[in-house]
This record gives structure tokens, sequence and C-alpha cells, in this order.
């Protein structure tokens, strides 16, 4: 069968598996349109919470399917010189695909110019009042790396647990759970405790995604009734640089990767994670996004083991989407400041986008916090930075939605790649949609 033809499958599929997630977000559309917040208020106020309970309610299971997920990943996979294996390979696929991507976003930057002409749409009204909140989050935002990589350390793991630290958490789990799989059979009991914590998790999961439409229905309706879709105008280069971007990682980068290091069907692997895509999309939470990325590759037959360790790392560590909008977010503000920057400080851009992302929560705007490390990083006043994140802010729900698909499905990607060369794959399951289940 040609690739036209199985292109074309994958997508009817998906629009049969999801056809309740495409009418939810095609009816936040419509809703968002015809009840401005400006006008309509109450409805907005009804969309955000109904909007905000779905993401709470995804969120408030990701903690412990993280840690039981980690801890049992690592103890499944035993043999230490395994583990060292996929972490190295994990590290190795996450790096490339995020320097493909802030590669795609500075070269875009540089030749679509968004930022050019985009400054009579900052809106100082709206600067000003995001004016302390940002500067709130500047000033917590730690803004030099020797105070970043501290804080990677935790100190107090009770206290990063709290606080929903998920970076410092999951250095704990790592070391922790190594440990556990260097003691030999003692480790039973607490490996068996965690086993059933992730069973009990996923069930939950289950059960939440009954609840996906009428989410995604809200987040969207919420979105587009507070900036509406007039917003699009004159930023129109910014949105065009990104989603070209992101079209790049998806139509080349991904499938690069896929067709070197392993013998996925690239369209197979989009197949089989649709529903996890746009749950992302809907949800812009690659955390809350987590149980059905997980579900997704484990029920279309990537091993459990594989799924258990490689995608909760990948949901905090690898933003290759989010890496790639604050290149171009980076680039879009100097420009409409007018300021020129030579090659050498696009570079640094690009490589501080690259940590600045994979510092960042998978939670929705997240990236929008870590975006002052780039823009420190090269120096720009607090003041422009006030401005220009104004601007940010009321773009970035759209950008989001759109780099988070970016940010799991490249998890899936490495995920499979690793599954693939560690012969950890059901292929038969795999290339066969006819056999998966629905998950949905
Ligand atoms: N929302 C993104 C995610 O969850 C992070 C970001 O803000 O870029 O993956």
């Amino acid at each position: 069968m040609g690739i036209h033809m199985q292109i074309l499958i994958a997508v009817l599929l998906a629009f049969k598996r999801n056809w309740h997630i495409i009418a939810g977000l095609l009816l936040g559309i419509i809703c968002g349109i015809v009840f401005p917040q400006s006008q309509y208020p109450v409805a907005h106020q009804v969309f955000s919470f109904v909007g905000q309970a779905f993401i709470s309610i995804i969120q408030m299971i990701v903690i412990p399917l993280v840690i039981s997920a980690i801890v049992i990943g690592i103890s499944s996979v035993g043999d230490n010189k395994q583990l060292a294996r996929f972490g190295k390979k994990m590290i190795l696929y996450y790096a490339i695909i995020t320097l493909a991507a802030v590669t795609i976003g500075a070269v875009l930057g540089i030749v679509i110019r968004p930022g050019e002409g985009a400054k009579e749409f900052i809106n100082p009204d709206i600067a000003q009042e995001l004016q302390g909140v940002v500067a709130n989050m500047v000033a917590d935002n730690h803004s030099n790396f020797s105070q970043i990589l501290l804080n990677l350390i935790p100190k107090n793991p009770f206290y990063s647990l709290s606080m929903g630290d998920m970076i410092p958490i999951i250095i704990f789990v790592l070391i922790f759970s190594i440990a556990l799989s260097k003691i030999g059979e003692i480790n039973r009991p607490v490996v068996s405790f965690f086993e059933s914590i992730f069973a009990a998790t996923m069930k939950v999961t289950d059960w939440i995604m009954y609840l996906a439409a009428p989410g995604i229905f809200a987040l969207v309706a919420a979105s587009i009734s507070s900036f509406g879709v007039s917003i699009f105008q004159g930023v129109g280069k910014y949105f065009i640089a990104i989603a070209i971007g992101l079209l790049i990682q998806f139509a080349v980068v991904y499938p690069l990767m896929l067709k070197i290091f392993s013998k996925v069907s690239v369209v197979k692997l989009y197949g089989a994670v649709t529903e996890a895509a746009m749950v992302a999309f809907g949800t812009a939470s690659s955390s809350a996004t987590l149980p059905l990325t997980i579900t997704c590759c484990e029920k279309r037959g990537i091993s459990s083991k594989i799924c258990s360790f490689v995608l909760p790392l990948g949901a905090t560590l690898n933003m290759d989407g989010t890496a790639l909008v604050q290149t171009i977010a980076a680039l879009f503000l100097t420009q409409a400041y007018g300021i020129e920057l030579p090659l050498i400080v696009i570079v640094q851009i690009a490589l501080l986008a690259a940590v600045a992302s994979s510092t960042c929560a998978g939670i929705p705007g997240a990236g929008l916090i870590t975006i002052a490390l780039v823009l420190n990083g090269i120096g720009l006043t607090p003041e422009q930075m006030i401005v220009g994140f104004s601007f940010l802010f009321a773009l970035d729900r759209f950008t989001d939605m759109m780099r988070t698909t970016a940010n799991v499905v490249s998890d899936t990607v490495v995920a499979a790649i690793i599954a693939d060369n560690a012969n950890e794959i059901n292929y038969e399951l795999f290339n066969n949609p006819e056999l998966q289940k629905e998950i949905i």
C-alpha cells in the first residue's frame, strides 16, 4: 500500500476513534467565538472552571504515576548495564531532537523575521496589568545557571513533592530506584507497593478519559472567548514560523529519527498515539497527558518496561516543541524591539532555549516562564521583557497547545526507538490498528 494511502487510513482511523474529541475542539472554538469574555463574562468563567477542573483532575494522579512508573521501570530493567544503556540512548535521542528543534527555530526566526512590524501590536494596557506578575516570575526564575543547577538537587524530597517540583522529584526517585535495584530481593515489598500504585493510577486514568471531550471543549472555549480570533492578526508571521517549525519536527525530524535508528513505521506510530496527541493539544500539558501517553504506547505494543522508564522522564525533560517556540519567541521579541543580533548570540539563544525548555514543568504556560532565562541570557532589560512578555502571554495558550503536542509525540518517538532496539515492541499488535483497543 502506498504511503499516501497509509496516511489517509491513519487519519480516517484517528477521526473514527476520536470523533468526540474533535467535536469537543470544534464546539469549543464555536462557543468561544459566540461567547466572547467581554460580553459574556459568566460563560467565560464557566468554561475556565470546567477546563481548570479537568486539568486538575488529571494532574492529581501525575505525581503518584511518575514515581511509581520510574520505580517499576528501573527495578524491572534490573540489570544495571541494560539500564545504563537505555538511559544513555534516551538522553542522546532527546538531545538530538531538541537540538534539531532549536536549530529549526533559529533558522525560521532569521528567515521569516516574525517580529518585524509587530511592535504596534504590543498592548500597553495588558503590559501594565501583567507587570507585577511577570516581574515576580522573572525574579523567581533564578536567572542564573548556577542557581538553576543547585535547585535541581532535592535537598528535601518531601518539600519538592509538596511543591510539585518535578525535576528534583525525578532526580531523587531515580537515585532511590537505582539503589532499590542494587539491594536484591529485599526490595520486593517496596517494588510491589509501587506496582499496586501504578496499576491503580492507570485505572483512575481510564475513568478520567471519559471527561476528555467536555474538558477539551471547555479549555478551547475559554481561550478563544478571552482573546478572540483577532489575536491572530498581525502576529501571523510568529504563528506561521512556529507552525512551520513544528511541522518540520513532525514531518522530517521524527520520521528521520525513526528511520535512522529503528524500523518503526512513523505512520503506525502517529496512528497509535493520536489520542495522546489530541489530549496534549487540548490540555497543553505533557504531565497531564502522561497517563494517556503511557496507555496509548502500552496498549498498542510498546512494552511497559520501556514506557514506564522513557515516557515519564520524557514528559519532564524532553520539551523540543517548547525549545523551538522559545527560540522563535526570543527572536520575535528582539526583532519587535528592533534589536539586531549577531549569529553567535542567536546560537546562544538556541542553546539557552534547549536548557530552559528542559527545566520547565509539563504544565500549561511553563515554557513562557522559563523563557525569562533565555531573554536574561542575552541581556534584555526587564522593561523590554515586561512588554514583550505581556504580548507573549496573550498568545501563549495557542502556541502552548501546538508545542505540547510536539513535546508529547517526540517522547513516544524516543520510546518507540528504544523499544525497537531492545526488541520490546510487539510488532504484530503495533502494525495492526485493527487489533488495537480503543482507549478514550
Ligand atoms: N505546556 C508545555 C508542556 O506541558 C510546556 C510549555 O509550557 O512549553 O509540555
